[in-house]
């Protein structure tokens, strides 16, 4: 695209790492939003957070902070690869906090896989321990109307 280009304006089209906009949906820039989470120099503040760095996670095949935030009660021993399956977009459709330390998160997560789409519908299970928000386990409300089994985010058998 063009653009006529203003006399004396400074560019501001530099790409740096940081100006890919965050996977999560948030529209900030990534390097500002999910990444210092993922690399551990952040914690989310709650469990909307996390549960936005958790997609991010699993677009970028951050597999560390996918297992890293896994409650120890309920984490997979791995995760498959699951790199055939293309995250297109996270929408979060409720938050409900239940008490300081737990709260659910109900998401639609669109997916990709083999050239099919589906839609991820779950209701996450968040608690803190230790100051720190991990995820539980999730209900899918609509099972079965269309593919929607998750893909990934199940952990697998
Ligand atoms: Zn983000």
């Amino acid at each position: 695209m063009k653009r006529k280009r203003a006399v004396g304006t400074t560019r501001v089209d530099g790409r740096r790492d940081d100006s890919v906009v965050c996977p999560c949906g948030s529209q900030r820039p990534y390097g500002g939003c999910c990444a210092p989470l993922h690399d551990g120099v952040a914690t989310a503040a709650d469990a909307v957070a996390l549960m936005r760095s958790r997609y991010s996670a699993y677009v970028r095949g951050r597999k560390d902070y996918l297992l890293a935030t896994w409650h120890p009660s309920t984490r997979p021993p791995g995760l498959d690869d699951a790199a055939a399956t293309r995250w297109l977009d996270l929408q979060i459709r409720n938050h409900s906090p239940a008490g300081p330390d737990a709260a659910t998160v109900e998401f639609v997560a669109r997916y990709r896989v083999a050239g099919r789409g589906g839609r991820l519908h779950e209701i996450s299970r968040f608690v803190r321990k230790e100051g720190r928000w991990y995820y539980l386990d999730g209900e899918f409300p609509h099972v079965g109307a269309d593919g929607n089994a998750a893909p990934a985010a199940a952990g697998g058998p």
